[in-house]
């Protein structure tokens, strides 16, 4: 017997539709390349992504078709999700601190017809342009007058132009809840990007799981900056979030910077954001430097690599934010685990609060996790056994696009498919998942395993210490022994003895690393994270040499 419920498919223009009709007037607040700040409201984004769909229908953007942008973080861009996934489209989003080179290999690979970017983006376009066979049309997010006066790119579109004159009116057509509505290459360090194709399905009940309280815990009673960015994995679903529960929306456009930021979140009254944990140490850089507090911001959440115990707590007793570790990647959509606290915490307070908040959480309803040895058999849920990483769930990517059917997936002893994460982790009884490292940064010191993670986290919370990444580098005897790469904060000094003492008693002896090294910078990858595979590189004989 089946079910006698409606049978309505679960879309993406089912979010933009429930905002206009039940939240029209909450407004969408972006700081535009153009340098003004723009405001509008649900129900008028809503015209607007009707009216672009009406335009993509007249470029003959087709069922399936692949349309990418190269955006920040505004409005325009959020209209682009609605109106390109709306109506059966593909949206790409394409991250632009790709080099330029693997940019137009992702075009290609996956056949993007129309190319939307916002104006900063416009040198990438031009390199890039020629070598575009698939691209019908490149289009500038901005109105005639910002138009760039003069462009070595032929034919290139105004998005204002292309609105105008079309109707506020569109049915929404009725698709297969599985079809692809958007897709994103992971920026992996080897080889070329791989997409990642989500769909309707898969947004719609990642939506609702990050909307729990103990997921992304937004509500209409917030106003939300995603600093996280909309071309990398949808912004961690943030744009979708805010529509299906009602909250105003501030995008910070390409201005990242501390002052930027804390300028937008006291405009704005924002009370909760989320962010990469680089962009967070500018903020909180400058509002130490300038004395500065938040008025009504109150939560963030923080992933796309681990949250530093010094920033946990520098969040919590100087400013009075809860900051919220959450972890997943490109392949999840991204959200797999948030820490939020369980009952058993009580009024847990101080050092054992923040032990448990430095870890990346628990799983959401929707996916499931477990830790495996090298035999692929599970290990132990007690906090100390740790393993790779696998996940499963309808949000977890099942293929890569244009892996011919090749499968990323391996198989239980029950016959039960999941995917590995690349991640080792350790997992307490109570469900509370650890990160120790990307399985490839993991140190090998005479066959035990080191945490680069619990070494850089220790690293930060020395005053002068500005970035930290811990590597293991070749050693006569032990094969491998790590080496810590330091950024000092400006002003203050710091000597690499002092470091390594400073690492006496908080951590076993052996774990210790070897040597401290202070460079400029710390190469980061297009998402924000450290390439510690540059550092490696870099570094290599380091050990060696200095015997
Ligand atoms: P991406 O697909 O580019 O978002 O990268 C996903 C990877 O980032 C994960 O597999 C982890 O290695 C890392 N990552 C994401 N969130 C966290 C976190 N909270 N702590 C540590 N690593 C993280």
């Amino acid at each position: 017997m089946l079910g006698l419920m409606q049978d309505v498919p679960l879309l993406i223009s089912s979010l933009i539709v429930h905002a206009a009709r039940h939240h029209g007037d909450v407004e969408i607040v972006s700081r535009r390349v153009e340098g003004d700040i723009h405001r509008c409201t649900y129900h008028e984004l809503h015209r607007r992504a009707q009216r672009l769909a009406h335009a993509l229908d007249a470029l003959g953007v087709g069922s399936s078709a692949r349309v990418a942008t190269l955006a920040w973080n505004g409005y325009r861009h959020m209209e682009l999700y609605y109106a390109v996934a709306g109506k059966g489209a593909v949206l790409h989003t394409i991250n632009p601190r790709l080099a330029p080179d693997q940019i137009s290999w992702v075009i290609g690979d996956a056949q993007d017809g129309l190319v939307f970017f916002d104006l900063t983006f416009l040198p990438i376009i031009e390199k890039i342009a020629l070598s575009c066979k698939t691209v019908k049309a490149f289009v500038a997010m901005t109105d005639r007058a910002h138009m760039p006066a003069t462009t070595s790119v032929t034919g290139m579109l105004c998005y204002e132009d292309l609105l105008a004159g079309q109707s506020g009116h569109y049915v929404w057509p009725v698709l297969d809840e599985n079809l692809a509505s958007s897709m994103c290459y992971t920026s992996g360090t080897t080889g070329n990007p791989k997409g990642v194709v989500y769909s309707h399905r898969s947004t719609i009940l990642h939506t609702f799981a990050a909307a729990l309280p103990d997921g992304l815990g937004f509500s209409a009673r917030d106003v939300i900056l995603p600093v996280v960015p909309m071309f990398h994995v949808n912004a961690w679903g943030i744009p979708y979030v805010a529509a299906m529960v009602g909250a105003k929306l501030v995008f910070p456009g390409s201005a990242l910077d501390g002052k930027s930021l804390h300028e937008l979140i006291e405009a704005e009254k924002v009370t909760a954001s989320a962010g990469v944990p680089t962009v967070w140490q500018g903020l909180l850089n400058y509002m130490e430097q300038n004395d500065l507090h938040f008025s009504t911001m109150r939560r963030t959440v923080i992933g796309g690599a681990a949250l530093p115990q010094a920033m946990l707590r520098a969040f919590a007793e100087r400013y009075d934010v809860t900051a919220i570790h959450a972890w997943g990647m490109t392949e999840m959509s991204p959200l797999g685990t948030v820490c939020a606290l369980r009952a058993t915490h009580g009024d847990a307070k101080g050092e054992a609060l923040y032990r448990v908040r430095g870890k990346q959480g628990r799983a959401i309803f929707g996916v499931d996790i477990k830790i495996v040895g090298p035999d692929g058999n599970e290990l132990p849920w007690d906090g100390v056994a740790f393993g790779d990483l696998l996940v499963r769930g309808p949000w977890v990517v099942r293929e890569y696009f244009h892996a011919s059917g090749e499968n990323p997936l391996v198989t239980d002893a029950d016959g039960v498919a999941w995917f590995p994460t690349g991640d080792v982790a350790t997992i307490e009884a109570d469900g509370y998942m650890q990160i120790t490292d990307r399985s490839k940064d993991v140190i090998k010191s005479g066959g035990e395993w080191i945490s680069s993670i619990d070494i850089e986290n220790l690293a930060l919370s020395h005053p002068a210490v500005a970035m930290a990444a811990c590597i293991g580098v070749k050693h006569p005897k032990w094969d491998e022994r790590p080496l810590l790469v330091l950024v000092r904060k400006p002003g203050v000094d710091v000597e690499g003895a002092e470091m390594l003492r400073f690492f006496e008693g908080s951590i076993a002896k052996w774990q210790i690393p070897d040597d401290v090294v202070f460079v400029d910078a710390i190469p980061l990858g297009a998402t924000g994270k450290m390439q510690k595979n540059k550092l490696r590189e870099r570094f290599r004989d380091h050990l060696l040499q200095a015997k």
